[in-house]
């Protein structure tokens, strides 16, 4: 068992003291989400924090049930900044996917602890609000122009103004979008031909651009799967089609060929999706090579780091998109729209299209409107968890959900997902 943190060289000023970390796996969308909830000694006091990275859920809990928790008891939990710092440095070799969501589970339920012991909405601590909403994109994927075509004219009824389109193509299919014989071609060996993405889908995006109204934003995500020459070829063969963004069209390994991107194209390039520490941003915001940043809290340690991160893209002139698909809980969306709502940085907010089980399991989720996602102005997160109904939604074992990232490329190479 750990001991706990050393007492704060200061005297305690909220008088709280945190007395439990308690963690919950549930999977009521699907993915597996892990909730973090803070204890305090003050009646009715508590955070919550999402710390779900789907792919090593067990691990993650394992760092917060037996480092990080016990570290905590006692402290007071207004320190976010020292207790960062420490259970950060405590691990020595600082970083990592399963360290940072980790983190990210606890910072977030001590910042909801101090906007709901405040009586305040959580963007209130981050400087308040800039902006009342926040527009958001939805996806809609296809394995047809006209079938994407009819998914974006939907989206549109519903008011939403920017859509990420997936489109497959013959023989393939592309991440998101499952083409007519693709279900086939990856059961049987789960091959993935990057030459044939690259050939065919600029000419399917630009098909469907020309049959959606010029007011729908359309976005597209290669999923890091491209090598910079066909990154080159992709963008080259992109000319014209108007994207609002190009996301992960290079893997993070990669991200050094952004500058030589940024030099040859106009089209605004995201990037960030899988980083897990907030300095892998800076190069690519020094050289003003990507256009969007691709935050995801949970992977990046919490609300802390990522508070300095937003500012750092605000001075650099780069907008922020925060990652906000299904698999982050709403827990993690609500602390998006903190962040969305308070920054003049803001670009874009992915959004996630919850189910009903959903929004049981989370009391107050913030769902779009017209295209828009708006906090709610509850202190602290404004989202609930409620515990028994999670436990209706038993989480899939470790690995079933890991399936999907397992690709190969034509030549049997296991390819990046
Ligand atoms: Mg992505």
């Amino acid at each position: 068992m750990n001991r706990p943190l050393a007492e704060a060289p200061w005297p305690s000023t909220s008088g709280t003291r945190i007395t439990a970390v308690r963690t919950f796996l549930t999977a009521p969308q699907g993915s597996p989400y892990l909730i973090v909830r803070v204890e305090t000694d003050q009646p009715g006091l508590y955070g919550l924090g999402c710390a779900s990275d789907p792919q090593r859920t067990l691990a993650v809990r394992s760092v917060v049930d037996d480092y990080l928790g016990p570290m905590l008891l006692g402290r007071d939990p207004a320190d976010i900044e020292d207790i960062h710092r420490l259970l950060l440095n405590s691990g020595y070799w600082r970083g990592g996917s399963i360290s940072g969501n980790a983190l990210a589970g606890v910072d977030v339920a001590l910042w909801d602890i101090k906007a709901k012991s405040a009586g305040l909405p959580l963007y209130s601590l981050l400087g308040g609000r800039v902006r009342d909403g926040v527009r958001a994109y939805t996806h809609v994927d296809g394995s047809s122009v006209a079938s994407v075509v009819e998914g974006v004219e939907a989206a549109a009824a519903k008011g939403f103004g920017h859509v990420r389109v997936q489109v497959a193509v013959p023989g393939t299919d592309t991440y998101g979008a499952h083409g007519a014989d693709a279900e086939l071609v990856r059961s049987r060996n789960g091959r993935w031909d990057s030459a044939a993405y690259v050939a065919q889908v600029p000419a399917v995006l630009r098909e469907v651009r020309s049959k959606v109204p010029r007011s729908i934003e359309l976005l597209h995500d290669s999923h890091e799967r491209l090598t910079a020459a066909q990154a080159r070829q992709f963008l080259r063969a992109l000319d014209g089609v108007e994207l609002f963004f190009l996301e992960d069209v290079l893997a993070p390994e990669d991200a050094d060929y952004f500058p030589q991107l940024r030099a040859s194209t106009s089209i605004p390039l995201a990037m960030g999706e899988l980083f897990h520490d907030v300095s892998q941003f800076l190069p690519l915001l020094r050289s003003r090579s990507i256009d969007f940043a691709r935050i995801r809290i949970p992977t990046l340690g919490g609300l802390t780091p990522v508070r300095k991160l937003v500012a750092a893209c605000e001075l650099f002139g780069v907008r922020i998109a925060p990652h906000g698909p299904g698999d982050v809980s709403p827990l993690g969306h609500a602390a998006n729209l903190a962040v969305d709502v308070s920054s003049l940085a803001f670009g874009i907010q992915e959004a996630a299209t919850l189910r009903d089980a959903t929004l049981e399991v989370f009391p107050g989720t913030p769902v779009p409107v017209s295209g828009s996602l708006h906090p709610s102005p509850a202190p602290g997160l404004g989202v609930d968890f409620d515990e028994s109904a999670a436990r209706r939604f038993p989480p899939p074992e470790p690995g079933d959900h890991d399936r999907w990232a397992l690709l190969r490329s034509t030549d049997a190479t296991p390819h990046r997902p």
